[in-house]
């Protein structure tokens, strides 16, 4: 998609620091990293949220949660716990309308969220 950010990062025209990527997703740092660790994983295939998930992509959220799981496990950061975030519209804080998967970890997280 031509005005997606996240599209850009995936096709090569706007930078990112990627930190991973296989045929289906690409991950990278956050431009804004709210905790030590603050990757995103963004899927190739421009879907705009949760709410625009069909059967077929069933595998590829399997897929991403389970390379969250492995970049958590490669920083250390598993015993001590993470989170994996998916904002998806307004009241959620949801500001890149391509979807994505943000990994935190490194520091506290407060229960509920803000
Ligand atoms: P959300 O608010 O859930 O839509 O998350 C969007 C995230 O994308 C925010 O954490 C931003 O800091 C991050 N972000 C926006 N632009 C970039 C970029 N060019 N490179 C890396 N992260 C970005
Ligand atoms: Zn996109």
């Amino acid at each position: 998609m031509d005005s997606c950010i996240f599209c850009k990062i995936i096709d090569g025209t706007i930078p990112a620091k990627k930190v991973y990527e296989d045929d289906d997703l690409v991950a990278i740092e956050d431009l804004n990293p709210v905790a030590p660790h603050h990757v995103l994983l963004i899927p190739r295939k421009h879907i705009v949220n949760a709410l625009d998930l069909t059967p077929e992509d069933d595998g590829l959220v399997g897929r991403v949660f389970r390379a969250a799981a492995a970049i958590a496990r490669e920083r250390g950061v598993e015993e001590r716990g993470f989170r994996i975030v998916q904002n998806s519209n307004p009241d959620a804080g949801q500001s890149v309308f391509h979807i994505h998967f943000h990994l935190l970890a490194g520091r506290h997280f407060g229960w509920p969220p803000g």
